[in-house]
């Protein structure tokens, strides 16, 4: 049985790979598709986008397709930078001018009113089936400069009060136990009989 993911990040098909190798289900990224179509995140919410990038690719190749939309949502912001999360600052994905501008926002915001939180959505699309959605959060705060230098995005204005240090402070291998990502495919886990039920061996 195999199953798409719809990335071509490397690092994202691997988290997948870890969940699905125990069940037998093999992953296939969109590096193995060049043809499948580029689809553009035009929801409201991490779900739709999710949603509707999975049933495009799922069904433009015929097979069972996993997408995710992932972001930041700060509750001093009403929820942004939320779904335009890559491009907060502009079009083109900059993580330096996107965290200035948060922090910039988040200036006269004091410490108490500073929470947050990463979520990433996961959309499994079956041809001729009801898509399933999960979602994944990992709460936080927002700091008032960088710390750290792992990961990616956000992780340096991102502190973690449960381990008391910032996303980025955390090599990849401890983010991968606690992230939005981590536990939206920990869901999916759950789920899985979804997806043996709905795909043939
Ligand atoms: P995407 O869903 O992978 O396209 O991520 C959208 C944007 O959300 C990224 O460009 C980052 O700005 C932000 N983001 C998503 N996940 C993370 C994370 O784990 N750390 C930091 N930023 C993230």
């Amino acid at each position: 049985m195999k199953v798409i993911i719809a990335t071509k990040n490397r690092g994202k098909v691997k988290e997948f790979e870890a969940l699905f190798e125990e069940k037998g289900i093999q992953v296939e990224s969109l590096l193995d598709f060049p043809d499948a179509p580029d689809v553009e995140e035009t929801g409201a919410t991490f779900a739709e986008n999710a949603k509707i990038k999975a049933e495009t690719i799922a069904m433009k190749l015929n097979m069972p397709v996993i997408a995710d939309d992932s972001g930041l949502v700060i509750d001093a912001l009403d929820g942004r930078p939320g779904v335009f999360s890559a491009r907060y600052a502009g079009v083109e994905k900059n993580d330096e001018k996107n965290i200035d501008k948060v922090l910039k926002e988040m200036e006269s915001v004091e410490n108490s009113k500073r929470t947050a939180r990463f979520v990433c959505a996961l959309a499994v699309a079956i041809p001729g089936k009801e898509t399933l959605i999960v979602e994944g959060r990992c709460e936080g705060q927002i700091t008032r400069e960088r710390v750290g230098t792992y990961g990616f995005g956000y992780d340096p204005i991102f502190y973690v009060p449960k381990l008391n240090k910032t996303m980025a402070e955390l090599p990849k291998e401890e983010k991968n136990k606690i992230s939005h990502r981590a536990m939206a495919i920990q869901k999916l886990g759950e789920n899985m009989s979804f997806l043996l039920k709905g795909t043939s061996a």
